[in-house]
């Protein structure tokens, strides 16, 4: 079995690759790698490298898909008014929606920066906290290992290999 996870910037599962897409991937700089296989490793002529298991892309890909339409109030519900890095409860006022990936990297990168990927109930503090900067950059996690921010009630993404046990903290069923 050499399949890889592959996730887009904000952590969200985008799809399953082969191998040597994720080398690809890799060494062209273009995804990091965030867990490997324990104990195996792919040699090439010149080095030892660990072997993939999950990568993350450095760059946001937006996956046009159906479902309910991006709102704050959605964001706000979907992840039940807590702060997705924190894990305080929020109130009323003192809700508010986080990017991901800031809005002015969104904006020079020409990406969309409301997408349900892509927001995240926050507290203030932590959005504070978290500053210009994206979650990866700021050192953040999300407090639920298993909260991906994804569009409510979508199955985007069809397992038809078997998982990882090292997949399941990014993708919930
Ligand atoms: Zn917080």
């Amino acid at each position: 079995m050499m399949n890889v996870l592959l996730l887009n910037a904000s952590y969200e599962p985008l799809q399953i690759i082969d191998t040597l897409r994720a080398v690809n991937l890799l060494f062209a700089g273009k995804a990091d790698l965030i867990e490997c296989v324990s104990g195996r490793e792919i040699r090439s002529a010149s080095a030892r490298h660990p072997l993939p298991s999950v990568l993350r892309l450095r760059y946001y890909v937006n996956v046009p898909r159906r479902g309910a339409a991006w709102s704050r109030r959605g964001v706000l519900l979907r992840d039940h008014y807590t702060c997705q890095y924190c894990g305080k409860q929020l109130n009323g006022h003192d809700a508010t929606i986080d990017h991901v990936i800031p809005q002015w990297k969104c904006r020079r990168d020409g990406i969309r920066p409301h997408t349900w990927g892509n927001t995240v109930a926050s507290c203030p503090r932590c959005q504070q906290r978290k500053g210009g900067r994206s979650m990866h950059e700021a050192g953040m996690k999300f407090y639920d290992p298993n909260f991906e921010p994804k569009t409510p009630r979508t199955n985007y993404l069809v397992l038809s290999s078997r998982m990882r046990p090292e997949w399941r903290q990014y993708i919930r069923l």
